[in-house]
């Protein structure tokens, strides 16, 4: 196994340590891969082991068409991972968890709107569909979803998010589960203000250009 591989598996242990120690799934709940597109294959997490103790050697390779190269039984929304990762080439990274506010909220029809800087900036824009197992209508959905978002939710399950890395992705989750808790709060208070276009614009002004220079 080359130096490459060897951090990838790193980081997907990594990832779904956080995933489960922030409550954004249980110990069942929740996968990540990540694709190396140079040696065409994919690293995801197996399914259904303990999600906080997902050792680096416990991942498993598959080709680019989900046949295991290395490794025991991948994750059940393989064959999701690896269509998002055919429509969406310029996407390294995938991590599905089940963040329970936001799922919660957007599956009883309320949809958090950007509240928050961090939301404009890495969320813009939720995608939401309704509920499918793993199969041909799943991947329709979240292909969909995730033509013109880098986050889809799907109703009564979780989220997908997508991103450079997997630190990228992870942080979409957590940026919408942080938003969805402070809407969840504010309802109490008298509900929180949403950002108009104009502040959306300012606050992408003024947070991306610090990021890029
Ligand atoms: P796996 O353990 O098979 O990855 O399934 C977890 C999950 O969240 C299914 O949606
Ligand atoms: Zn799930």
């Amino acid at each position: 196994m080359d130096v490459r591989e060897k951090r990838l598996r790193e980081e997907l242990s990594e990832i779904m340590n956080r995933v489960y120690t922030k409550g954004l799934a249980s110990s069942v709940g929740g996968n990540s891969s990540i694709i190396c597109r140079e040696d065409s294959y994919v690293l995801i997490t197996p399914s259904g082991l303990d999600k906080m103790n997902v050792l680096p050697e416990s991942i498993v390779k598959v080709n680019l068409d989900g046949k295991v190269l290395d490794g025991g039984v991948p994750s059940s929304e393989l064959i999701n991972h690896l269509a998002i990762y055919k429509s969406r080439e310029d996407i390294n990274a995938i991590v599905h968890a089940h963040p329970p506010t936001a799922v919660g909220m957007v599956s009883a029809g309320f949809v958090p709107k950007p509240v928050t800087p961090e939301y404009v900036v890495m969320i813009k824009k939720l995608s939401i569909v309704d509920f499918a197992v793993p199969g041909e209508e799943s991947i329709n959905k979240l292909v969909n979803g995730l033509k013109e978002s880098d986050i889809v939710l799907l109703k009564n399950h979780g989220v997908f998010s997508v991103g450079q890395n997997l630190f990228e992705a992870f942080a979409r989750i957590e940026v919408l589960e942080e938003a969805a808790k402070m809407v969840f709060a504010g309802k109490l208070f008298g509900g929180m203000h949403e950002f108009s276009e104009e502040e959306i614009k300012e606050i992408i002004d003024k947070y991306v250009r610090k990021k890029e220079g």
